[in-house]
């Protein structure tokens, strides 16, 4: 499936969860089944287990949200005290059970389990190589590509320098949960493109994409992995070890994991998601706010956006003095309902039924928005539907003024390396100005945040961060697309054990 159209990257969008556990003695299907759970915003579309109870692999993958895709049963049939879980988001296209994770499967060099988290940029290339070699593939996900190219590795070598070899051959984003046998591995792309976090619990560790899966277990967050590094979890449960195998020159975090994926309550890269969206929230007024009479977020992404604008907006004038003692502060409300029990407004296949859907989806209140002017705060504006929506809506309601502040910059790019952006032809910032996009929303005022704005929040340099969707500049080599660093061939030193 192609991810932006016209490209060259035609491996399905991985934006998906992946976790990992090796427990002391109980079994690790339970575990995993509850941290897929806290991790389900991050895919839809399938839901996966695989673990090892010492003498074989066993594996239920099946479509659907975790709830559905395991039935009782299931997970008694899952034994053993080590494994790993995924959960698929849905990409057109992908809808093939093929695709869904973990990919298991056993070699000569024993059995794998991979979940997988971001895409490759060189797939392609790396699965015709192992095709001549004479590896049979049973789908055309770059999952499949990583478990087979480790599997050749494992025959010929130990398993830190085989993740090392498969490391230095795949390019792109890659957060992985690894079952070899009974055994549990992380490793993360030398540019830690997508997250990565490794956790303690009473009985073991477990390795997510993101922290609030590891409290969810009631455990401890150790640390991120880091970019480029191997975690080994000791199969039971008692410790694990750490290589950082592949060294790259800058990170290629993705802002948008904080603006819009993660869930506000991880801690992503060191960072509580919560208050980067806070601190984004204030920079949004500090350089675009507008003195209104009500400032509310879209349920439930601009939230923390809206909470955190609000407090600026009480401290500073919108031209940045202190705000005068009496003066009127800007009323902080909730003007807009969502129906808890309508998905994603994205994923319906016409704009017609998207439009449709943002009003299922998002009800005014009107006492909070009749006869005021009113901002409203969103995370991002990606085919502009919602935004469009939401300024009618408002105003049928009896809005005077309507603003709308978007807390992160125009996406005037798609995102190949996990996040499902929608095609550059569908982008409504790919071909048009603010000022456009304003007049075509019909707001009043339009703003959006910029991108040094969104590294200060991060607390990170512009280099350090993938902003392909903002800049349409990757950090990875994509054909057809510009980059904005130059990609090299990551370093092949001998692994290093650091502890
Ligand atoms: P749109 O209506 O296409 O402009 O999408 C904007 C809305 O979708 C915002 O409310 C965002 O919170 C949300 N959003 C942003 N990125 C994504 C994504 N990758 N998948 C689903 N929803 C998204």
């Amino acid at each position: 499936m192609n991810a932006g159209g016209d490209h060259a990257v035609d491996e399905p969008r991985e934006k998906c969860g992946v976790v990992g556990v090796s427990l002391a003695g109980r079994d690790a299907a339970r575990p995993l089944y509850y941290a897929l759970y806290a991790l389900q915003h991050r895919g839809q579309e399938s839901a996966g287990i695989v673990t090892h109870d010492g003498f074989q692999q066993h594996s239920h993958v099946e479509r659907g949200l975790v709830g559905d895709a395991f039935k009782p049963g299931d997970l008694e049939s899952l034994a053993g005290s080590t494994g790993i879980g995924h959960v698929r988001y849905p990409t057109a296209g992908s809808l093939d059970k093929s695709c869904a994770q973990p990919f298991s499967v056993s070699f000569k060099s024993g059995s794998l389990g991979l979940s997988h988290n971001g895409n490759l940029v060189n797939a392609d290339e790396v699965r015709e190589e192992l095709a001549a070699a004479g590896h049979a593939f049973t789908s055309d996900g770059d999952t499949e590509v990583i478990a087979h190219d480790l599997a050749r590795n494992l025959l010929e070598e130990d398993l830190v320098r085989a993740v090392k070899h498969t490391m230095n051959r795949i390019h792109g984003s890659y957060s992985l949960a690894i079952t070899h046998d009974d055994t549990v591995l992380g490793v993360r792309d030398p540019m830690g493109n997508r997250p990565l976090c490794l956790g303690e619990l009473d009985d073991g560790y477990v390795l997510a994409s993101e922290s609030a899966a590891i409290d969810t277990l009631d455990g401890e967050l150790v640390r991120d992995v880091r970019p480029g590094e191997l975690v080994v979890l000791e199969p039971d449960g008692s410790g694990y070890d750490t290589y950082q195998l592949v060294d790259a020159d800058s990170t290629a975090h993705c802002f948008f994991e904080h603006v819009y994926f993660a869930r506000p309550d991880s801690v992503i890269d060191d960072e509580l998601v919560y208050e980067v969206r806070r601190e984004l929230g204030r920079k949004l007024w500090e350089e675009s706010g507008v003195e209104s009479d009500v400032v509310m977020p879209v349920p439930d992404s601009g939230r923390a956006f809206a909470s955190g604008y609000a407090d600026a907006a009480a401290e500073t004038t919108a031209d940045g003095d202190p705000r005068p003692e009496g003066d009127d502060v800007i009323e902080f409300a909730e003007g807009l309902m969502k129906n808890r029990y309508v998905g994603r407004t994205f994923i319906m296949p016409t704009q017609d039924e998207r439009e449709r859907a943002v009003r299922l989806k998002l009800n005014p209140i009107r006492s909070t928005v009749e006869g005021k002017s009113v901002t409203i705060i969103d995370d991002s504006i990606v085919r502009g539907t919602t935004s469009t929506q939401l300024v009618e809506l408002v105003r049928e309601a009896g809005a005077e003024e309507v603003h709308l502040r978007i807390g992160a910059p125009p996406i005037v790019a798609p995102c190949y390396f996990g996040i499902d952006m929608a095609t550059r032809e569908e982008l409504i910032a790919s071909d048009k100005s603010t000022e456009e996009i304003r007049d075509r929303i019909e707001a009043d005022s339009l703003s959006y945040l910029s991108i040094d704005a969104v590294a200060e929040a991060l607390d990170s340099s512009r280099a350090d961060l993938c902003l392909g969707c903002v800049t349409g500049e990757y950090p990875f080599d994509v054909e057809g697309e510009a980059t904005d660093r130059p990609v090299e061939s990551p370093s092949t030193d001998a692994p290093a054990a650091d502890d």
